[in-house]
Parts: C-alpha cells; structure tokens; sequence
C-alpha cells in the first residue's frame, strides 16, 4: 500500500480577513489510500501562518512511501504505530493529520464502523458548531450572516481598532449568539477586560485568543478578570503547550492540522480535562475530509467551530449535514466521505 496525494488549493467563497491578514485561497494537499478494494482519505490544510508549503508535505508523503511504512503496519481498530513516521515531524503536522485521517478512514471502512464510534465519541452530545464571519463592509456581513442561517452560533473575528463598530453592525442583522476571535489583535489588557463586560452585555459566549501568543502575563490577567471564558488558539499547538496554558486560560481550541491528529487531539482532551480547562475544536478553510475527521471528537468538547467546508468554493466531497445547527454523525463506515461526483478524476472510486 502507498499513499497518492494531489495538490488541490481550496478557493475560498469570500475573502478571509482577520486582524491585520486577508487571503483568497488556502493551499491544500489530499492524500488516497486504496488497500483490498477499500479507499480512504486524508487532507492536509495549509494556512500560510503554519509556514508548511505543499512541497514539504511532499517530500514528506514521499519519503513515508520510502519508509514502506503502510506495508508493516498491523491494522487494528483504533491502533496504529504513529512513531515510525512521527519522528522529526516539525512543523510538518498537517501532512501528519492527513496521513493519520486516511487510517482512521481506512480502518472504519475495513472494520465497517465510524470513527466517532471507534474514537469513543457519543453523537447524542454534539455541541452546535459556530460559523465564522470575518471582517468586512456592513453589505458583505449581511451576506454572510445570510449564508450561516443554518448555523445557531455566530463566530465573529475582533482584534481591529473598530471592534465595537463590527458588533454593532453584527446586532443590527442578528440577535444570534456569538462567540469572538480577537486572533491576538487585543494589546491592552484593561481595555480588553473593559471590552469583555461590554461584549457579554451584546450576548457573546465566549472569547478566543485575546492577545500576542507571545503575551502570556496579558492573556492570563484578562483570563482572570474576564465574565466570559477565554480560550487558547495560536498560544495552543500541541501537548505540551496544554501543560503551560493551566492558569493562563480558561480552555483550548484544538485543531488537528496544528496538533498533527486524532490520537494528539485525544491526548489533549484528556490532559485539558485533568487541568478543569475547556475544550474546543477548531478548524481551518479545510474541505468535508478534515471536518469530518474533527467532528468524530467534536462531541468530548464543549465548543464545536468546524465551519470550515461551508466557506470554500471547491469541496470535493459533499457537505456534512446539519441538524439543529450541530453536525449529524452518521453511521457510515470511516468518516462517511462521499466525493462529489465532478469532482477531480483523483477522488473517482
Ligand atoms: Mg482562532
């Protein structure tokens, strides 16, 4: 068994605008896996911020190929040996989860069970999943407003000098909750304090990433002195960060492209439990595949932001489906993909 994997940059349906950064497009390595007649899949989402390019998953994905590491591996439920390709990872964690993905996928095919089932995942607790709204013009967010009508919670990304004015223009299209994303962009902590008191007062539920990942000092005071619970992003990559985070934040949003998978993400519920902190699962501008995979843990969280496959043009796969704003579990075998059928001759069965 070797792994095929294809470049596929994912358009996205407006342009992505948080505090100081826009872009068009992220790019986006799928991987195939094909093992007596069943075919899995993983994705690799590449946002430029985590400085992984397509052509290091490559040199990756080509050297696992070398390793013939899929021949030696025993396939299980829910137990593969990682560490033969975990090795000097990196920052490579995003080809990682791919490959990571496509066994899980693999093996709920062989085995016929999903992977929340496999994972240990209850689909009776699904929290609702929010969608994010990125900064743009009163018109763009009505639209966008318009387009998460399916969604119950809204995500709204902060961290401008206009951050009161973005709200307000939020109120005036809608009185769903919300959740905010400051993306670091915060840089007084008292006035962030201030603000806070201010946004619950505007029914939001919950804060993300208030100051500099490299301000700790400020992050944990506006933790301590916030109404509202303030959860870690770009200061929570992987394991280790989870341990340093206890006292600093009230949770975490972990995200299986920065943490290099399931198994990871698994590791880091468990120890964010034994700390009492909460946990999140996030995502990137990833299609239905990586969403997928996130959803399987999605219900051992106590936030859900996997809106990732609704804002992109190009998804090879069909769309989760929503209920009552949470994503619905199936009983399909791995993670239920179903490639679209124009989509790319790479994903034809
Ligand atoms: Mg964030």
């Amino acid at each position: 068994m070797k792994l095929e994997f294809l470049f596929y940059p994912i358009q996205l349906k407006h342009t992505f605008r948080i505090a100081n950064y826009a872009r068009n497009e992220t790019p986006c390595v799928f991987i195939k896996l094909r093992y007596n007649g069943f075919t899995s899949f993983g994705e690799a989402a590449l946002p430029p911020y985590l400085k992984v390019t397509p052509e290091s998953c490559e040199k990756y994905f080509k050297a696992v190929n070398q390793l013939n590491y899929f021949n030696n591996l025993s396939l299980e439920v829910g137990e593969f040996d990682l560490s033969p390709i975990k090795e000097n990872i990196g920052i490579n964690t995003p080809a990682l989860a791919a490959i990571e993905t496509a066994l899980f996928d693999l093996i709920g095919k062989i085995y016929n069970k999903p992977v929340w089932e496999i994972v240990g995942s209850d689909s009776e607790k699904m929290p609702v999943t929010s969608c994010t709204i990125g900064i743009d013009s009163e018109e763009i967010l009505k639209l966008k407003i318009e387009e998460a009508k399916d969604f119950k919670v809204l995500k709204i990304k902060l961290g401008t000098k206009n951050d009161k004015n973005i709200i307000e223009i939020i109120r005036r299209n809608t009185d769903k909750p919300l959740y905010v994303d400051a993306n670091q962009g915060w840089t007084d902590k008292n006035e962030a304090v201030d603000f806070i008191h201010w946004l619950k007062s505007q029914n939001v539920l919950m804060i993300e990433q208030p100051m500099s990942k490299s301000n700790l000092e400020g992050n944990a005071y506006i933790t301590q002195n916030s109404p509202l619970p303030v959860i870690a992003d770009e200061s929570c990559q992987n394991l280790n960060d989870v341990y340093d985070l206890r006292g600093a934040f009230h949770g975490i949003n972990i995200k299986l492209m920065k943490c290099g998978g399931i198994n990871e993400a698994q590791k880091m519920i468990a120890l964010a439990r034994k700390q009492k902190m909460k946990v999140m699962m996030g995502c990137m501008t990833e299609s239905s595949c990586a969403i997928n995979a996130a959803s399987a843990l999605a219900p051992q969280c106590d936030f859900v932001d996997l809106d990732g496959a609704w804002l992109i043009a190009n998804n090879p796969f069909e769309l989760p489906q929503l209920e009552e704003g949470k994503i619905l579990l199936k009983k399909e075998s791995g993670f239920g993909l179903v490639p679209k059928p124009d989509s790319d001759i790479f994903f034809s069965l």
